[in-house]
């Protein structure tokens, strides 16, 4: 079922989750800072709601994490929110183009001219009106990414606390990125607060004494990382048309974000030459949005051309059905582009490659489908041109998977070299990342060491208590009466 696209602002239920469920992982000191942290919020917001507000629901990072850490926010009795605003086909072309552009390209072409403004406006003015009926004076909202920047003014207008958060960004500004940001700064400059994944990816003119620097978090329990058995895993591979086997309808429970048990019943959209791989073949995974930025038809090339066959290793590239994610007009022609090159491969390299279209129509059924992948890929690849912070790598690390990834933007924050994974430093250069893929398909024992130390740094840096906190240093840092006071002295850098 396809997202349906909408003008209309409209609220996301956000469950609650009690906090408390990460202190197994993180230990009572963490629990204890964090608990403390929230009290002292709670304390400073006296009722006032924390909103935020973004461009979809389903589909990419920004949705995932709203998803689950929101609900910890609820759980600390804090009224977190959160409204998604909807838009025309006009508007997303336009929106998208700035996205491309503040990762330095001229994405479709377009201009991003008085025209485009006044389209941008226009379908902002729309959901303003509906958001300004949410919010009172001393809320703080969240604006996230580019399609959001248009509505601080008349937020600040009414009295709202606002920050900016912008989840992309590249780090040498070019001729691409400094015409976003020109198209972005009028709206911009009342805002409280910015929020960027790196330091690098704020524009010049963002006052640093108003920037914070906060990256993502993942959610260990939710449908995308809860732990699944490898004989869940298998047959729920099987059951979606992944792997070869039983396609009988499995019982492969997974945990909705409301708490209740799902299990998966969808199959997911695969295209393929002959069978799935079988259970015993290695794995290697990219799960991604079909996103020319996540350059998946460069991660099939370079599989295709450079990993030893003899390893019997199958690619899978999976991303959401391509009408799955309504603020992404590109993923079309993004797919259609894959698969043309993936016709064009010699066929014992195509019967060995995989792609995937996950219905989104549950997301949380979808999410489970990506956890069995991602668990049972012996390799996760994230193979992108530019990336604010691979959530899908912090989830590989989270499961103990070894990643190859390009060295841009936030996956040089996340993956030491050696260490946690490996990194390529040009990402353009599919002999490397063929040969990292090959190197860790030959070496089962550092593909394990990589992948043990990746799950050590996701618990340390990942979790949601270290962003929970570093928001609650930015509220206590913005809001008037919290000024000069000392929140979460625990908290990451
Ligand atoms: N993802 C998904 N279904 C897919 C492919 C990816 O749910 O078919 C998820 C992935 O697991 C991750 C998110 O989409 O949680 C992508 O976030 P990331 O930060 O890696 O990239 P973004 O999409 O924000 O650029």
């Amino acid at each position: 079922m396809a997202t349906t696209m909408s003008t209309r602002l409209r609220e996301v239920e956000v469950q609650a989750l009690d906090p408390a469920r990460l202190e197994p992982l993180v230990g009572p000191e963490r629990m204890a800072t964090f608990e403390a942290t929230a009290a002292r919020v709670r304390e400073l917001l006296d009722g006032r709601m924390v909103l935020n507000v973004n461009s979809t629901a389903a589909g990419g990072g920004v949705a995932e994490m709203l998803q689950t850490l929101l609900a910890y926010v609820r759980g600390a009795a804090i009224d977190a929110r959160w409204a998604v605003i909807g838009g025309d086909p006009a508007f997303f072309a336009i929106t998208k183009r700035i996205h491309n552009g503040l990762y330095g390209s001229a994405g479709d072409g377009g201009e991003l001219g008085a025209r485009e403004r006044q389209a941008y406006e226009r379908a902002l003015r729309a959901n303003a009106d509906e958001l300004l009926a949410l919010v009172r004076p001393g809320d703080l909202v969240l604006l996230h990414d580019p399609q959001t920047a248009g509505l601080a003014h008349a937020l600040h207008d009414v009295g709202a606390l606002v920050v900016w958060r912008c989840h992309v960004g590249r780090d040498e500004p070019n001729v691409w990125t400094e015409r976003a940001w020109a198209f972005l700064e009028p709206y911009l400059d009342e805002v409280d607060g910015y929020v960027f994944s790196r330091a690098a990816f704020a524009p010049r003119w963002a006052d640093p004494a108003r920037t914070f620097v906060i990256p993502p978090s993942i959610d260990p329990f939710s449908a995308k990382n809860e732990p699944m058995s490898a004989h869940n895993v298998r047959r729920a591979l099987a059951y979606v048309g992944l792997l070869d086997g039983d396609g009988s309808p499995p019982v492969v429970p997974f945990t909705r974000r409301d708490g209740s048990p799902g299990r998966i019943n969808r199959r997911v959209d695969v295209q393929q030459t002959g069978p799935a791989a079988r259970p015993g073949a290695p794995l290697v995974l990219q799960a991604s949005r079909w996103d020319a930025w996540k350059d998946m038809a460069g991660v099939m090339e370079g599989f295709a051309d450079y990993v030893d066959p003899a390893h019997g290793a199958h690619l899978v590239l999976a991303g959401p059905a391509v009408t799955g994610v309504a603020d992404d007009p590109e993923a079309a022609e993004v797919y259609d582009d894959c698969l043309a090159r993936w016709r064009a491969l010699p066929h014992a390299a195509r019967s060995r490659v995989h792609l995937a279209c996950v219905p989104m129509a549950d997301p949380d059924e979808a999410a489970a489908i990506v956890n069995a992948l991602q668990r049972h890929a012996t390799v996760v690849a994230q193979k992108s041109l530019a990336e604010g912070f691979g959530l899908t790598v912090a989830e590989a690390m989270w499961k103990s998977r070894p990643v190859v990834g390009s060295a841009v933007g936030g996956i040089v924050d996340q993956v030491v070299d050696g260490e946690h994974g490996l990194l390529v430093d040009d990402p353009h250069d599919l002999p490397a990342f063929g040969e990292a893929v090959d190197g860790l398909l030959r070496d089962p024992g550092e593909a394990e060491r990589l992948g043990r130390n990746a799950r050590a740094r996701a618990v340390a840096e990942f979790l949601g208590d270290r962003h929970l906190q570093q928001y609650a240093r930015m509220f206590a840092a913005l809001d008037g009466r919290g000024a000069g006071t000392e929140v979460g002295a625990g908290a990451a850098p």
